[in-house]
């Protein structure tokens, strides 16, 4: 028997090819007039065509986003919006993008509409993120919450191949944890074997055609249902483990979802028994953890976090801070075994994944 209190989001959903257009409509039905665009350096021709798209109604441009949104961005990103009087914030790109809009809409309640270009489900989320001094604090708050999300599978087109596999694998990160989240209900579990479903067909298919059209939708798809199942209940060790190392050592973010992944997922095989066999029915497989490393490994994802740039020396920190807050999660959270798990998917050592009776 489960328990749990539901509360509906209230954003609205915009999905299909070339909904992008429909940004001029969304703006206007929100009733605004003073639109700041926000981008990272690498989509400033799309801030160029959300630009076109608006017109005379962009009165600021913020292309600085960078990921985990440190605190001296934030602040900039802050002034620049009241400097402008804006009043609706326009995130195009990835998670980095939208946090800094929600950077934003955390101090100033200015409503968002995101755009999203990557799998990471950040568009779907009361979550914001914000990093100082190698720590990266996380919360929930409805402020920051997109009241638009235009999913435009077009815009995905160009996710090069590694970024594809890898926010892929973040967005099924979501759903995994959502299958065994303490307080999961009907509806995200609905969402999460759905989510789970679309992307491990559509990646190692995108990893073969970049510019499949179908394919991009449908991994578009299953990134919304994600991040539905992300911004609807609690998170744990996995996604405690990729805030703490991102935050600490600056690892890339969605790359240190992929590593993690069947890493979190073996630690918690035998606590979590029904979440992973709803997961390994819903992929068609007998053991859920093997096959998300056996995924990661047909799609390239990365595989090791020696790999995406952590030092060995810095296992000790990470398990230190790792351990430091208690949470739900189903197995415990114990020093000896977070040092194991991190060991493990320092070096890629794939037996810990496999191996079980
Ligand atoms: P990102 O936004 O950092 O983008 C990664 C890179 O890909 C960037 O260089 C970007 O310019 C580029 N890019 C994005 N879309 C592209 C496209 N269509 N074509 C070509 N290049 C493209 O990556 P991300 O993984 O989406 O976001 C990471 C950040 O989001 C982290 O800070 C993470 O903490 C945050 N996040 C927050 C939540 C939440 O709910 N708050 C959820 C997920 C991620």
């Amino acid at each position: 028997m489960n328990s749990f209190t539901f509360e509906a989001q209230a954003a609205r959903v915009v999905f299909g090819e070339g909904c992008l257009a429909q940004l001029p409509h969304e703006v206007e039905r929100l009733s605004a007039s003073r639109v700041m665009l926000i981008a990272t350096p690498g989509r400033a021709s799309l801030a160029a065509r959300a630009r076109e798209l608006v017109g005379n109604n962009v009165v600021e441009i913020f292309e600085r986003a960078v990921a985990h949104v440190p605190q001296d961005i934030a602040k900039l990103a802050r002034q620049s919006a009241t400097e402008s009087s804006v009043d609706v914030l326009v995130a195009v790109g990835g998670g980095s993008a939208i946090g800094v809009a929600k950077a934003i809409a955390l101090t100033t309640s200015l409503p968002i509409i995101a755009i999203p270009t990557t799998y990471g489900g950040s568009e779907m989320t009361p979550i914001w993120g914000l990093t100082e001094e190698g720590r990266k604090e996380t919360g929930r708050n409805p402020r920051v919450q997109p009241r638009v999300v235009i999913y435009d599978p077009q815009l995905t087109l160009t996710l090069p191949a590694r970024t594809t596999a890898s926010s892929g694998l973040n967005a099924m990160a979501h759903c995994i944890e959502a299958l065994y989240a303490s307080d999961a209900n009907p509806l995200t579990t609905a969402a999460a074997r759905e989510g789970l479903k679309l992307l491990a067909s559509a990646l190692p298919r995108l990893a073969v055609a970049g510019e499949d059209r179908e394919q991009r939708s449908a991994a578009l798809q299953g990134s919304w249902l994600a991040g539905y199942s992300l911004g609807t209940v609690q998170m744990a060790l996995h996604h405690k483990l990729c805030h703490t190392l991102g935050g600490a050592f600056n690892l890339p973010h969605a790359d240190t979802h992929a590593v993690l992944l069947p890493y979190t997922a073996a630690y918690n095989r035998d606590a979590a028994p029904d979440a992973m066999r709803m997961a390994a029915e819903t992929l068609g497989v007998e053991d859920t953890p093997s096959e998300l490393l056996a995924l990661a490994q047909t799609i390239d994802a990365p595989l090791s976090l020696r790999e995406i740039g952590m030092r060995e020396d810095d296992i000790d920190k990470a398990v230190s801070l790792a351990g430091d807050r208690q949470y739900p999660n189903p197995a415990p959270l114990t020093v000896d075994r977070l040092r194991a798990l991190l060991d493990a998917a320092w070096r890629g050592d794939t037996e810990y994944v496999t191996a079980f009776d």
